[in-house]
């Protein structure tokens, strides 16, 4: 099985990390509209890219400190700088995560795959890949 690397790292460069990906299994991406992540990025949306705990690597000292908000899981985010880096999902037996897609080198290595929390969409954020599916909340 051949695979690709990914590489990517907060905005002040104190977190690097890496995962590796299939090449037949290309990495995807997740718009999340929900409040939280609206919040959490000061812009419209935030975007995910799943990765597991075991496929990534830390390339630095610093690790992202950890911010619980809700029950379902924790983001990480850069503590010298606030650069989003992670979700890790509290309910985790396949030991899922994802890192945010603008915290990667090349934003274009991954595709859109679909929308979540949709009912909560902003104007401003309807353009957006409008032709991925679109899921709310409950879904
Ligand atoms: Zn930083
Ligand atoms: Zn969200």
């Amino acid at each position: 099985m051949s695979s690709k690397t990914l590489t990517g790292g907060c905005l002040c460069g104190a977190i690097r990390y890496e995962f590796d990906y299939p090449t037949d299994k290309p990495p995807t991406s997740t718009h999340c509209h929900c409040n939280f992540c609206r919040k959490t990025t000061g812009s419209y949306f935030e975007t995910f890219v799943p990765t597991t705990l075991d496929a990534l690597r830390w390339m630095t000292e610093s690790r992202p400190k950890e911010y619980q908000k809700s029950a379902l899981g924790k983001r990480g985010f850069c503590p010298e700088c606030g650069s989003p880096l992670t979700w890790v999902s509290s309910d985790n037996p396949k030991r899922s995560m994802c890192v945010t897609v603008g915290s990667l080198d090349d934003a274009d290595a991954v595709k859109g795959n679909m929308h979540i929390f949709y009912e909560r969409v902003a104007n401003a954020a309807k353009g957006v890949e409008p032709s991925l599916p679109k899921y709310t909340s409950g879904e």
